[in-house]
């Protein structure tokens, strides 16, 4: 019998919570609904979750705590994150990602756009079963201990912008454009803006630190991973005298 995919649901507003659980049920998920951060770290210590529901405000510990804390976690580390706001600003946004959550939903949302963002991480999440190791330069990825190593030393890097390296250093040299960018690493960008791209590109240089520049921005173009970024080319090769 196929495995249906497990959803947590951290939602304190239970008609809110039974909605959610109801349509999950009717679409093939398998929903358990806790209501704060307490009861959520039970049950993700019990049963791991292939996706997790967070609600921003949540009684005792904010979602956006938890979603920090759990990014320390081994185990929840890389589990699939959507947050519920009930905040537009995008500064929320930005805190929300910034927390480790690799999607967010802004109340009230439809069924269909929770289910297809809900289906979209999924989809993203199916290149990292592939526990594969890259190498590219003085850079290495290792899928399967989900590290990151610039000559031996590791980096520290956050999920979406290790899956994001992920796929730059599997397919190097090559320029991706945004849209390509949103469709390979977030899985469905309908509902995902273009610059979020730019936020996790920013934020993946920050982590690669002496190595950022094989991210080269292409103008108008997109982005590419390179093993010998033109800034570093021009500044070591000798010019002829
Ligand atoms: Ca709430």
């Amino acid at each position: 019998m196929r495995k249906l995919p497990r959803v947590l649901v951290v939602e304190d507003e239970p008609a809110i919570a039974e909605l959610i659980a109801v349509n999950l049920r009717h679409n093939g998920f398998a929903p358990t609904v806790v209501f704060d951060g307490e009861a959520a770290q039970r049950e993700v210590d019990s049963v791991l979750p292939d996706v997790v529901l967070l609600d921003w405000m949540l009684p005792g510990e904010s979602g956006v705590a938890l979603a920090k804390r759990w990014r320390q976690q081994e185990r929840m580390k890389t589990v699939p994150l959507i947050m519920l706001t009930a905040r537009t600003e995008e500064s929320d946004k930005v805190q929300g990602l910034d927390a480790g959550a690799d999607d967010y939903v802004t109340k009230p949302f439809s069924t269909q756009e929770l289910l297809a963002r809900i289906r979209a991480v999924l989809r993203r999440r199916a290149p990292e079963v592939v526990n594969d190791a890259v190498q590219l330069g003085e850079l290495s990825l290792d899928a399967a201990t989900y590290r990151v190593t610039l000559s031996g030393q590791e980096l520290k890097v956050g999920p979406t912008e290790f899956k994001l390296l992920h796929y730059l250093m599997k397919h190097p040299e090559r320029v991706h454009t945004r849209g390509s960018l949103l469709d390979r690493i977030w899985g469905d960008h309908v509902f995902i803006e273009e610059r979020t791209v730019d936020v996790h590109v920013k934020r993946l240089r920050e982590s690669l630190g002496a190595a950022s520049a094989m991210i080269e921005t292409v103008r108008g173009a997109g982005y590419r991973i390179t093993a010998q970024p033109q800034a570093i080319k021009a500044k070591n090769d000798p010019t002829p005298a």
